[in-house]
């Protein structure tokens, strides 16, 4: 039976032709993408592959990172299904590295580790206030939405006026979450705690603020567009934040993204111009507003709680980075969420950038302190580069990883226990309740079926159905996953 013992990396190095075993540590699209291109390559020796995941169900970022209503986004999950559901990688969840298995044990049981654990934190920003209550980090709030097992069931919605900081896309899912009405949330699969929150809420301004101009933003244009699709929702711009200077015009002339958002931006103004002078316009019962220039200095609080913030305005400075004006603005808020970016988690035993919340890494090959590569210890995915770009980019990082894996082979310090029972022994002697593709199957069936049970219902946004209610204890997810049948095959 393998422990936590060290392991002799110094042992004989892997014949040329010996089965490769790889423990991949986070079941998300990076880990799935690097599984998958591991198992695909051109080679003349077997792979085999674990999947492991901190969470009973597979998908990591697509499960609990991806907003509710973005079912294109979703649609990803069908692709890494058909992966994993070819049989060729095991998928073991409910397993967290640095607890129920620890560096040596996978020493012990495989060949190579590859870390995909992604970034699930929120980045840190220091200025005075951010403690108040009702000062939020957007990616709690994505937990919360998107169910996560281990967040808190309740979410405080108790504010008319809210502000959403940053210009990137995490800024535009929770804007567009907290702004739109829950009915229009229900044909999604968001599970009921959320629904019955979101539907108590009474939101009727949501702010986002982004610190540079239009030319500037993170956004995509399809998520920006998709802001104007919520029912009863006017979206609102101020004529003073559209500054461009040169880098900005050269931007919007070279790069179609920009153009496209700066053009969408640009026929919302004109609209809004429109709607301002008809007298027939009913103007919606929520807003979402749009500020650009504005550099976060204060939030502001009475009694611990937030009730405004302070902005500095900001000018262009021709290279389309901006410098402070002097001008301070406030806004009355009682809530604020910080939209700024991901930040990655450290894991035990591994050398960590605690500047930019990655292993420290070279091409995926995670290094130790003085910078020499641990050998059969790989990286890939945000907990590698950082969390920025989107889904698809994490491919290019999973064939960069896997390249430089297999070009280590035979020099990876072998496994001393690779047989494919090893690890489920092992689980299983110390209590780990691991699930598996087949109990995901079951999970997933499971959520359907609550779906379905729903039935039609009539809401604010006339009759729907609901294609799937997620399940959001963790208890629950592994029973239902496990079943009668003990787990893996
Ligand atoms: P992001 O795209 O890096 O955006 C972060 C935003 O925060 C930027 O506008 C940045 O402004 C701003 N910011 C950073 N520090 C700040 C500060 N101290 N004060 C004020 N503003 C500050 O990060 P993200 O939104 O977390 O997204 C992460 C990745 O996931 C992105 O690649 C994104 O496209 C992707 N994603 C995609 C979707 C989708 O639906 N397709 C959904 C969610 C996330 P500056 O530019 O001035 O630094």
């Amino acid at each position: 039976m393998p422990h936590s013992a060290e392991v002799d990396t110094g042992a004989a190095a892997a014949a040329p032709n010996r089965p490769l075993r790889v423990a991949i540590i986070g079941a998300g699209p990076a880990g799935v993408y690097a599984a998958d291109i591991l198992t695909k390559a051109e080679r003349d020796f077997e792979v085999s592959i674990d999947l492991f995941d901190a969470y009973p169900a597979p998908y990591g970022l697509i499960r609990y990172g991806v907003a509710p209503d973005h079912p294109r986004i979703k649609g990803i999950v069908k692709a890494l299904h058909k992966v994993l559901d070819r049989g060729d990688i095991r998928f073991l969840g409910n397993v967290t590295y640095g607890r129920d298995l620890l560096l040596s044990d996978i020493r012990a049981m495989y060949d190579a580790v590859i870390f995909a654990t992604g970034a699930i934190k929120d980045a840190a920003m220091n200025i005075p206030g951010i403690e108040l209550d009702g000062s939020h980090g957007a990616a709690d709030f994505v937990s919360w939405y998107d169910g996560h097992p281990d967040v808190p069931r309740e979410w405080p919605l108790d504010a008319k006026e809210v502000a959403v900081l940053g210009n990137g896309n995490v800024a535009l899912d929770v804007a567009r979450v907290l702004s739109k009405h829950a009915d229009d949330l229900l044909t999604t699969e968001i599970p009921d705690n959320v629904y019955a929150g979101l539907k108590s809420s009474p939101v009727t301004d949501v702010h986002v603020f982004g610190r540079r101009g239009p030319a500037q933003v993170k956004f995509t244009p399809l998520e920006l567009r998709e802001l104007s699709h919520s029912r009863d929702v006017d979206i609102v711009l101020y004529p003073e934040d559209f500054e461009f200077d040169e880098a900005s015009d050269e931007a919007i002339k070279t790069n179609n993204q920009v153009k496209t958002m700066v053009n969408t931006l640009a026929n919302w103004m004109v609209e809004q111009d429109e709607r301002e002078e008809d007298p027939n316009f009913t103007p919606a019962s929520r807003r979402l507003h749009l500020h650009f220039l504005h550099s976060p200095v204060e939030i502001t609080g009475e009694d611990g709680r937030v009730t405004g913030m302070t902005f500095e305005r900001q000018e262009l400075d021709g290279t389309g980075n901006v410098r402070g004006t002097g001008e301070l603005v406030e806004y009355p808020l009682q809530a604020v969420y910080r939209a700024i970016g991901y930040f990655g988690s450290e894991l035990a035993e591994l050398e960590f950038d605690a500047q930019r919340g990655v292993l420290v890494n070279d091409g995926g090959r995670v290094l130790d302190a003085d910078g020499a590569a641990v050998p059969g210890i790989y990286t890939t995915g945000w907990i590698k580069r950082g969390p920025v770009g989107l889904i698809g980019h994490t491919k290019g990082d999973a064939l960069e990883t896997i390249g430089n894996l297999l070009e280590d082979r035979t020099e990876l310090p072998p496994a001393t226990e690779p047989s494919e029972s090893a690890i489920l022994d092992f689980l299983e002697a110390r209590g780990v309740e691991y699930t598996t593709w087949n109990g995901w199957l079951n999970l997933d069936a499971h959520e359907r079926g609550l779906g379905e049970a729903a039935g039609e219902l009539t809401t604010e946004a006339g009759a729907i159905t609901r294609e799937r209610i997620k399940v959001v204890e963790r208890e629950d997810m592994v029973r239902i996953s496990r079943g009668t049948e003990a787990g893996a095959e």
